[in-house]
């Protein structure tokens, strides 16, 4: 934590390698305020990952100081691309990791979405 309670943004993270393009990835959606692109380990038929393009590190500091208009894209992105993979009859899952406790990898805030089977039931 910074002094001023906002995480520190690492503009080496590989998430925001991926939005330079400096790092490939297999793209399912893009627009102007999100990216979507395919978890590298699946952990689920359908593995995707959203992330905002800017520099958040976590849930609250996107929703706290991004644009409404940011915000409401990125989760527009989300559905959509839930929508767009098929999941919506069938369900699927969005979840979040955030920071130490939850085992966040990446430092740039993202969600992922699972879905193409049945998936178990979420414990802590
Ligand atoms: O939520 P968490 O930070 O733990 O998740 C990071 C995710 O980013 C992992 O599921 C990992 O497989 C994925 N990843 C990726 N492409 C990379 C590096 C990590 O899809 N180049």
């Amino acid at each position: 934590m910074s002094v001023t309670g906002k995480p520190p943004y690492d503009d080496a993270n590989i998430f925001a390698r991926i939005l330079r393009g400096e790092i490939p990835c297999k793209t399912v959606a893009e627009d102007a305020h999100a990216l979507a692109f395919h978890d590298i380990a699946p952990q689920a038929p359908l593995h995707v990952l959203v992330i905002p393009k800017g520099r958040w590190v976590s849930a609250a500091d996107f929703h706290a100081e991004a644009p409404a208009e940011a915000i409401a894209g990125f989760w527009r992105l989300v559905t959509m691309v839930a929508r767009d993979l098929g999941l919506e009859e069938s369900g699927y899952r969005i979840l979040s990791n955030m920071g130490a406790d939850a085992g966040q990898e990446v430092p740039h805030f993202h969600v992922h979405i699972f879905g193409g089977r049945r998936l178990g039931r979420m414990v802590p």
